[in-house]
């Protein structure tokens, strides 16, 4: 997707404004000799900016804003390292919500809703994100934050909540407790809005099903607002994204290259109107795709694919690159199996090989040995790779409220 002349002028003013300040990323652009960004050519010159940046400029390194500007910060803890800080202003707080409302409206949502939300509010941005889309769309919030299934199904209930915000993990988790308990028909859900990471198409469909609604994914990171800068409309066809906020780049990861629209790669964004950290092609580590065409719902938003992975999820055995969503496609096509699972690849020193070890579920009508044969055979056909496969009893795996992490390298250690 090029840059249009309108978002150009916006990253002008941006690489203009921040020369002027002494933030990290002031002093960057100022030390490479940037006056400003007139054309493509210049655009495509700015260097990638990263989380390891952010790591440097702990903690308000890149605040690119008088303090007296800033009025909240938020943080990603991260895996590694340092936290990240971001500050925002006022204008930051509000074009977020903007977004967001933008979302939930794309989602069909209206004020009439009751929004019951469960990410977590606090330093990192997903509570609060949801929470003020919701406040700025005008339907009613129900700040439940994560956790304590037994009152977030009352509330549900009670409240007759329309719109269920999670990550795929927790919506899973309150779909069994639904279903295992009966309460199907105590509930009015309709909609449900779920931070995005890859997940199955099984998870998906179990989700919808057992709770009889119909699922939107809702985009974001920390480091460029938070969670809501793009979401699915009713067509299904990808997330639209708010190119009036944001220009989104689809790169190789190993080669920083552009890659042509429809093309999978890693998602670089840049923030067209940021005041308290602005950031230019930001790698995100998201792996996805431009989706290219119009969608059939007419809105005029470009369009990202579901996101595939991370790029740093990427794992490599016997010179064979994986993605966890390959390893999602093979599981959800074995009876019985669910669609959580672990893996962990470690060295044999004896026969100086990689081994690959996947850990899944499945419920209790399978024969767990035939099941473990029918993973492995499918992994060997696709992949070129055998893995040992060890199958579990359901719900042994841990559902997480966050981002699950489910490939393990013990390689390095
Ligand atoms: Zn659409």
């Amino acid at each position: 997707m090029r840059i249009s002349e309108e978002q150009l002028k916006k990253v002008d003013a941006q690489i203009k404004r921040l020369i002027k300040t002494d933030s990290y990323y002031g002093k960057m652009y100022r030390d490479l000799g940037f006056t400003g960004c007139a054309s493509e050519e210049e655009f495509l010159r700015i260097p990638f900016s990263s989380k390891e940046d952010l790591r440097n400029a702990y903690p308000l390194g890149i605040q690119a804003v008088p303090d007296e500007e800033v009025v909240r910060i938020h943080s990603s803890s991260g895996t590694t390292g340092k936290p990240v800080i971001i500050p925002y202003t006022a204008k930051d707080v509000d074009d977020w919500a903007t977004m967001f409302a933008r979302c939930y409206e794309l989602a069909g949502i209206t004020k009439k809703d009751r929004i019951q939300i469960t990410p977590g509010y606090g330093l990192w941005t997903a509570g609060i994100g949801f929470q003020a889309g919701c406040e700025k769309l005008g339907a009613m919030a129900i700040p439940m934050g994560p956790g304590n299934t037994e009152k977030q199904l009352q509330m549900m209930q009670d409240l007759g909540s329309t719109v269920i915000c999670a990550t795929s993990s927790y919506a899973l988790l309150l779909a069994e407790e639904i279903n295992k308990r009966g309460l199907k028909d105590k509930i009015k859900l309709k909609k449900g809005v779920i931070g995005s990471e890859r997940w199955s198409d099984k998870k998906r469909e179990y989700i919808a099903n057992e709770l009889g609604i119909e699922l939107y994914d809702i985009y974001g990171l920390t480091e460029i607002y938070g969670p809501g800068i793009g979401v699915n409309c009713s067509k299904q066809t990808g997330m639209h994204c708010f190119d009036d906020y944001l220009y989104i780049e689809i790169i190789n990861p190993k080669t920083g290259e552009p890659v042509p629209d429809g093309e999978m790669g890693e998602i670089v964004i840049t923030t067209l109107v940021k005041e308290g950290a602005p950031l230019l092609r930001f790698r995100t580590h998201d792996m996805s795709r431009i989706i290219p065409g119009d969608c059939p719902c007419g809105c005029k938003y470009p369009r990202l694919d579901v996101i595939q992975g991370r790029s740093d999820d990427m794992f490599k055995v016997h010179g064979v690159n994986m993605f966890p969503s390959q390893v999602e496609e093979i599981l959800g096509m074995v009876e019985g199996v669910s669609s959580e699972y672990k893996i962990d690849i470690a060295h044999d020193d004896e026969t100086n090989r990689d081994i690959i070890m996947l850990t899944a579920e499945a419920d209790g009508r399978v024969n767990f040995q035939d099941t473990a044969d029918a993973v492995r055979s499918l992994f060997k056909s696709r992949m070129s790779v055998t893995p040992r496969v060890n199958i579990v009893p359901l719900q042994t795996l841990p559902r997480s409220e966050k981002k699950t992490k489910r490939v393990f390298d013990h390689r390095e250690e």
